[in-house]
């Protein structure tokens, strides 16, 4: 049997390589986009499953690589279509490419991709603060999905859960089993969608929830505080920060109950919180 360069790449665990395999997923996914026109952004094409569904869906796209090796037989795969500028590819580490208060390309764009597990929560968490990203269409480690996606009272609503529905609508749209990759990953995955308010989108509005960057660090670093211990109680962490009686004045205030758990209040009652104690 004549081998193909496809044959000779081996995955790299480095990279957190785990080829999506399965067509019905590849599909779903695809099946989740919006309508419209958007630049796509796949952040690691690998060998270009997705990127090839994505090619036949979207008109314009952008591809981050980091595998030079992949690079090259991506070059290969998708000669005519980088020729014909539908897909750009930038064969480089998606971390050096997305600077911190920056956006990541300067038009609007929808995220869509199988990312690699072991940078997953960081690239999301830049995707929501990137005003230029209007939805998060990701399949990462489906522990990972949930804290994202939780609702308050459930028990995987995390730190997470309140930053990512304090912007966008959010869901884990489906599971998939580790058959469905090559290699398989030792953990099962899911598809997780987020679709940022338009509100939030608006110049005008953000400044409201919060006015600077610096404001939005400091609510994370709250966040950070209050699920410190996540079976004590929420007044209990934020005893580390905040006097007991004024935090016993808040939470009258406020009508927050002071044996509840971090997991038990609703975001909104954590943005209201944060204000009173800044
Ligand atoms: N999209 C492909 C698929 O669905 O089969 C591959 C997904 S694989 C889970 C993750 C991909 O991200 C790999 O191609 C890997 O090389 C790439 N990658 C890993 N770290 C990266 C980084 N820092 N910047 C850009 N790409 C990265």
């Amino acid at each position: 049997m004549k081998l193909g360069w496809i044959d000779l790449i081996k995955a790299k665990k480095r990279f957190g390589q785990n080829f999506l395999k399965d067509e019905s997923v590849l599909q779903k996914i695809i099946q989740a986009m919006p309508n419209d026109n958007l630049k796509v952004v796949e952040i690691g094409p690998g060998l270009g499953d997705l990127t090839k569904r994505l090619l036949q869906k979207c008109e314009k796209i952008t591809a981050f690589e980091i595998d030079l090796e992949l690079c090259g037989y991506l070059q290969k795969r998708f000669s005519d279509e980088i020729e014909q500028k539908q897909l750009e590819l930038v064969c480089d580490d998606i971390l050096k490419q997305w600077s911190q208060d920056a956006p990541l390309v300067d038009e609007n764009y929808h995220l869509v991709a199988n990312l690699p597990y072991y940078i997953a929560t960081n690239l999301i968490l830049k995707a929501l603060d990137d005003k230029k990203c209007q939805t998060i269409i990701v399949m990462i480690q489906k522990e990972v999905a949930l804290k994202f996606s939780s609702r308050a009272g459930e028990k995987n609503f995390s730190a997470l859960s309140i930053l990512a529905d304090s912007v966008a609508y959010t869901e884990t749209l489906f599971d998939v089993s580790s058959e469905c990759f090559e290699p398989a990953p030792k953990v099962t995955s899911a598809v997780l969608k987020l679709t940022k308010f338009s509100n939030y989108l608006d110049e005008d509005i953000e400044k409201a929830l919060f006015e600077n960057q610096k404001e939005l660090n400091d609510f994370k670093s709250f966040l950070k505080v209050a699920f410190s211990a996540p079976r004590k109680t929420l007044m209990k962490n934020l005893g580390q920060i905040v006097k007991k009686d004024d935090l016993i004045k808040y939470f009258e205030d406020l009508e927050i109950e002071a044996k509840l758990r971090p997991h038990q209040l609703k975001s909104d009652k954590y943005h209201l919180l944060f204000k009173k104690l800044k």
